[in-house]
């Protein structure tokens, strides 16, 4: 009587596999998500890329570095895709058995004509076949890696190429100086939401503190850069603990190395104030801002007294990604690297 479905369990048994297509974006790429859980980092890659570049060991996120084979690189979206096709696909194979089983039993004459008996099968899935996983919505930063060429997108920033782990200098710096433009472009934004939901302190505070890290990602970005920039040139010595940290050590090192100072690359206007952006950051990270008598000795800055406490402006901040810019873009060129080292 249930001679399809059995032969439906069967095939079922014996395939143990079922292959769910993912759709590709508007723009020929695909969705990933790193496994680290700690991350969980949502980017796309080229399809093409995927098959032609990626490796068939490892995959990096652009995001933490984490790196995996590629099998895990499915995002959770799709695994829960995947799961509910495969559930309703079975559960539709299984339906659709029983009901030509029904069919059949049905469609027998019975030999006794005092007794009717009929088989109904009713409710349940009746789709056997797949819907592909939907991609998300195309990702407006797209990214080609400067070593291996391999084509990725990702939202905010990326560090790591997913095709080869390579980690560029360059990138991470302009992410750095892009996220303190964000910061600073969207405090009225920040400001105006605190505002509409009757939190008009709490949005002060907010925006207040958002412009004070704006100082400490833009020191730590350029330290980092530095760092990195450094330790590529031939026979350099391994520069002192944060001494990219502080301006006049910093420019003392690159001049040693390739002639070139700080102030071959900023006016002196300029080098004094990004100074006492530097100082300020100081101040905000050992003593929560609050001026004292180093910070007026280092800093050179009239305008505060011991103890007060100190503001950074958008000027500052705007200021800040210019000169820093010009630092940077001065110490690539003139220390002559070629692009493929720095990427
Ligand atoms: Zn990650
Ligand atoms: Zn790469």
């Amino acid at each position: 009587m249930f001679k399809n479905l059995l032969r439906s369990l069967e095939t079922i048994e014996k395939t143990k596999q079922l292959s769910i297509p993912i759709k590709t974006d508007s723009k020929g790429y695909i969705d990933k998500q790193c496994p680290n859980t700690d991350c969980e980092f949502l980017f796309k890659v080229n399809e093409n890329d995927w098959r032609n570049i990626f490796r068939d060991e490892v995959v990096w996120c652009p995001m933490c570095g984490h790196s995996a084979e590629p099998k895990q690189w499915f995002t959770i979206a799709q695994v829960e895709h995947v799961k509910t096709e495969a559930l309703t696909v079975l559960q539709g194979h299984i339906n659709q058995a029983m009901r030509d089983d029904a069919q059949k039993f049905n469609s027998r004459k019975s030999r006794n004509n005092f007794i009717s008996m009929s088989m109904n099968v009713s409710g349940g899935h009746s789709r056997t076949f797949i819907f592909p996983a939907a991609a998300t919505e195309a990702m407006q930063l797209e990214i080609q890696c400067e070593k291996c060429s391999s084509r990725f997108a990702v939202i905010g920033s990326a560090y790591f190429c997913p095709a080869c782990g390579h980690n560029s200098v360059e990138r991470m710096f302009q992410d750095s100086l892009r996220k303190i433009r964000a910061k600073k472009d969207n405090m009225e934004l920040v400001r105006a939401a605190f505002d509409a939901v009757g939190k008009k302190d709490d949005g002060e505070l907010t925006c207040r503190s958002l412009i004070e890290t704006c100082l400490q990602d833009g020191v730590t970005a350029f330290q980092k850069y530095c760092e990195k920039l450094y330790e590529m040139n031939p026979g350099a010595a391994t520069p002192p603990f944060n001494a990219f940290q502080r301006l006049a050590q910093g420019s003392d090192l690159w001049h040693a190395v390739i002639g070139i100072g700080y102030n071959d690359l900023l006016s002196t206007k300029q080098l004094d104030a990004l100074n006492i952006l530097f100082q300020k950051r100081h101040l905000l990270a050992h003593s929560e801002g609050i001026v004292d008598d180093k910070y007026i000795k280092m800093s050179g800055d009239k305008t505060y007294k011991v103890g007060q406490h100190i503001g950074v402006s958008g000027f500052e901040v705007d200021d800040l990604v210019e000169s820093l810019t010009k630092l940077a873009t001065g110490l690539r060129a003139s220390a002559h690297y070629p692009p493929a080292l720095i990427g």
